[in-house]
This record gives C-alpha cells, sequence and structure tokens, in this order.
C-alpha cells in the first residue's frame, strides 16, 4: 500500500497535499516545528443533524473546517457531494490557505461539505438542508463577516448563498455587515458583478499567461499564443463551463468536452456555446450533432492535446492513467485533479502542469473583492464613474483644439467611458492572475525549483510564514 493510501485503500487526499507542502518545505528554513502549524488544521467542525424529508426524518453529514486563522476571516466555499467526506474537506480547506496566501487574499483558508447529492434532492429539501447547515454553523461561531465566510463550490451556487445569507440575517438581525457573512450570491443580494465566471475567467487568464512564454511554450513543442491550440476540458460545472466560453472566444480549438455521461470530440473544434444549448435542451453532451460520442469519459483525458483542463473533482489523474495522458500542459481547474504519483510521472515526462493553488484561485479573488463591496456598502464604480467621464471628456476636449482634429463618435465612446463594476471587478482579476504567474515563475528561477506545483508551495508557506512573524507568533 502507498504511502498515501488510508487503511481502507482508498486515498488520503490530505497526505497528498502534505507531500506536496514536504516538497515546498525542501526550500525554506524555517524550524519544522513551524511548518507543522502552517500544515495542520486549526478547526474540524463535524455535524449531523435531522431534516424531515417528506415523511422521514433524514440524518444529515455535514462538515466546516478552518485549516488556517493566521488571518481572518476563513474562507472557502460549500460543496454538496456524496462524496464528502472529513478527508477532502480538510485537504480543500488547505488548499485555500495556499490558494489565498499566492494571490495576496487576506484570508485563512476554509472548507465546508454537506453530504448529499442535489441532484436528487428537490430544490424545498437543498433548502432546508442548507437553512438548517447555517444556523448549525451560527451556533457553534463558524460563520460571520470577520470569522469564516463561505462560497459556492461543487454541487452549489448562488442559490445556496441567497439562503446562507438570509438565514444569517434572520439571527444576526441588525448586523449591519451581514452581506459581507457569505460570497458568491446574486448582483441583487449584494454579489458582485463578474463573481460567477471568476473562476474559469481567471483558469483563462493563468493558462494565457503561460501560452505567451516563449521558453515553457518551446520547452513542450509548442508556438507561442493561445490561439489555435488544442484543448480539451473536462467537466462542465460553473468553472469548466466559463472556462470552455474565454477560451473559445480567444481562438483556441476545443476538440473534448468531458461530463459524468460520457464526452464528444471533435478534432476541428466543437462550438462551445452550441454544446451547452444542447446540454440545455437534452440533459447531456452526448449525440452533439457535429462530434463523436466517447462513452467511457476518462478516456478524452487520454486524446492527444496541447491543453488539458480538469474542472471537475479530485484525483481524476492518478497513477493507472498518467502515462496515457498525451497533453502537453494540464491546468488544475479543478481542486487536486492530480495524484501525486501521477504528478511524478507527469513530471519526469515533461509535462508543464499549472497548479490548482494558482490557477483556480480566481473564484476566492472575486469573492474578496465582493466580500469588500460588502463592507464598505457601495457599488465598485458608483463614485467615480461619472466623475471620470467628466474627466476624460475634458481631456478629450483639449485634445481635440490643440491636434484641430475632432475624434469619431465612435472613439469618443470608447474613450470617455467611466469604469463599471464589471470593468473593475475583471480587471482585478486580470492583474492578480498575471501577478501570480510571474512571481511563481521567478521564484522557480531563482530558486531552481523543478516544476510550478513546488513554487508555488514556496511562494505561499512564505507568505504565511511572513504574516505569522508580522503577528508575532514565530520569532
Ligand atoms: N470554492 C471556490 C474555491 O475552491 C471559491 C472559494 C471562495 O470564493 O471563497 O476556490
Amino acid at each position: 500500500m502507498s504511502k498515501n493510501q488510508n487503511k481502507t485503500g482508498s486515498y488520503s487526499f490530505f497526505n497528498c497535499i502534505e507531500k506536496n507542502f514536504d516538497k515546498a518545505a525542501r526550500f525554506i528554513s524555517i524550524e519544522k516545528g513551524l511548518l507543522e502549524q502552517i500544515k495542520a488544521c486549526n478547526s474540524v467542525y463535524r455535524m449531523h443533524f435531522p431534516v424531515k424529508i417528506g415523511k422521514e426524518i433524514k440524518v444529515i453529514e455535514a462538515y466546516r473546517v478552518q485549516h488556517s486563522h493566521h488571518k481572518l476571516p476563513c474562507k472557502g466555499g460549500i460543496r454538496y457531494s456524496m462524496k464528502v467526506n472529513q478527508d477532502e474537506i480538510m485537504t480543500l480547506a488547505a488548499l485555500m490557505t495556499y490558494k489565498c496566501a499566492i494571490v495576496d487574499v487576506p484570508f485563512g483558508g476554509a472548507k465546508g461539505g454537506i453530504k448529499i447529492d442535489p441532484q436528487t434532492i428537490s430544490s424545498e429539501n437543498i433548502e432546508k438542508i442548507t437553512r438548517r447547515y447555517t444556523s448549525e454553523l451560527i451556533k457553534k461561531n463558524f460563520i460571520g463577516p470577520g470569522i469564516d465566510v463561505p462560497a459556492p463550490d461543487y454541487g452549489t451556487g448562488e442559490r445556496e448563498m441567497s439562503w446562507i445569507f438570509d438565514t444569517f440575517l434572520s439571527l444576526r438581525s441588525g448586523d449591519v455587515d451581514a452581506l459581507a457573512c457569505v460570497t458568491g450570491k446574486p448582483v441583487s443580494q449584494g454579489g458582485v458583478r463578474g463573481r460567477k465566471e471568476a473562476t474559469g475567467l481567471g483558469v483563462f487568464y493563468g493558462i494565457r499567461e503561460l501560452c505567451h512564454v516563449k521558453e515553457d511554450m518551446y520547452s513542450v513543442g509548442l508556438d507561442v499564443g493561445l490561439v489555435g491550440k488544442k484543448i480539451i476540458i473536462q467537466g462542465l460545472g460553473n468553472v469548466g463551463y466559463h472556462a470552455a466560453s474565454f477560451f473559445h472566444e480567444s481562438g483556441a480549438i476545443i476538440i473534448a468536452l468531458a461530463e459524468r455521461e460520457g464526452a464528444i470530440y471533435n478534432e476541428k473544434g466543437l462550438n462551445v456555446s452550441k454544446v451547452f444549448l444542447h446540454l440545455k435542451n437534452n440533459g447531456s453532451i452526448l449525440n452533439f450533432p457535429e462530434a463523436k460520442n466517447i462513452e467511457n469519459t476518462e478516456k478524452a483525458l487520454e486524446l492527444e492535446c496541447d491543453i488539458l483542463i480538469p474542472a471537475a473533482l479530485e484525483n481524476v489523474i492518478h497513477k493507472n492513467n498518467a502515462n496515457r495522458i498525451k497533453a502537453k500542459i494540464i491546468g488544475e481547474a479543478a481542486n487536486g485533479p492530480i495524484t501525486p504519483e501521477a504528478d511524478e510521472i507527469l513530471d519526469k515526462k515533461g509535462v508543464i502542469i499549472v497548479p490548482d493553488i494558482y490557477l483556480n484561485a480566481g473564484g476566492v479573488t472575486v469573492s474578496y473583492f465582493e466580500w469588500l463591496k460588502n463592507l464598505s456598502h457601495v457599488r465598485y464604480g458608483r463614485m467615480e464613474k461619472k466623475f471620470r467621464e467628466n474627466v476624460n471628456a475634458e481631456f478629450l476636449k483639449v485634445i481635440e483644439t490643440v491636434c484641430k482634429k475632432t475624434i469619431s463618435i465612435k472613439e469618443k465612446k470608447m474613450i470617455l467611458r467611466g469604469p463599471r463594476e464589471i470593468d473593475l471587478v475583471r480587471s482585478g482579476l486580470e492583474d492578480t492572475m498575471i501577478n501570480g504567474f510571474h512571481k511563481i515563475c521567478d521564484l522557480k528561477k531563482s530558486l531552481k525549483i523543478e516544476n510550478m506545483r513546488t513554487a508555488a508551495f514556496v511562494l505561499s508557506i512564505n507568505k504565511i510564514i511572513d504574516s505569522y512573524e508580522k503577528l508575532g507568533i514565530f520569532p
């Protein structure tokens, strides 16, 4: 049995992350005990509560884990899935800590999960479960704008976040900052424009940045730039769906899309919006008229392509299929899609892996923007939009006078425009992803670190050490 396997023979996901952490620790000279503190999960809340479903009382198993309190509040999504267990939620909470540090989001990592299959439960019952879960969190002080702020994750979305907010508000009425107790809310309920597509867009920005690095592209035999690159996306939830759309719009070729029921393939490229329409109308991506079906969805990961984007659940690339993966670049849109054994195999093959703790940080980055918006009680751009437009108009008038030229109405419209919330959020996200990418690459180069994942962990751990030091905890 491998070191990463527990007694039941299945993977201990937390050990996998510890392994990645230990690889990075080789590049950090600090007392071992301090590294152990960073690695450990600070608080694990495992709960069982009864919910009446139909005529029966069902006992629901759920979790909230706060991995690190080096910055507060803690932050991380809540997932609904039958695979939810303590090891998984602890690991995902740890990933949140490292992720937030990389993109300079001042939160400790957390994660929550409820062991249910939302696809087989009515929305009334999902609402009951969500509200009860929230009140359990309130009872134990595991939720609040300055304590712990949940967000969407696998199997949850805006609807669940609204219920969480509403439950929090009804039990904490009068809290003027209550909106900031959860992010990923609908815009009409205090959400921020651009949150929904943020993780997918962040994945796009990160991969686009990599594709512009000559050295890296040549090392895997590819040309510079994203246009024309052949991409496979596994998982068409919120992250995969938006990532696929942004890649498609930018001129990359989506050759395969994989879902639970199977995958579809067209070497010449799939029209992503048409596939989504087909999925909406038929409840499945299979039998899309312009593509070939692949019954065994796992086989889609092994197709010839330039970039593979796993965007669903953990451990989908493991020691048994890693050797058959033909992608030259893997972008981890999901959390933990590659096991450590597979990581080593792919590393040896020279595959560039863009790690989850950086690549899917777009979601929490925009969650941070939403949290700030909620605390400031004002929409982004509200104060400066018109002012900027007025200044731009004055500026343009001067240019027209000096140059004795009139600018066309179309050009004027473009130049005069003041920033809207969506513009500010997207540019903030783009800047964050570009900066994060270069910080990881610079560190990788300067310390001669073998791959991006280890470099990302080193960057992250160093930042956490720094904040502990500033707190005065680590001498
Ligand atoms: N669930 C997302 C993640 O894994 C977002 C977390 C958040 O926005 O707090 O990064």
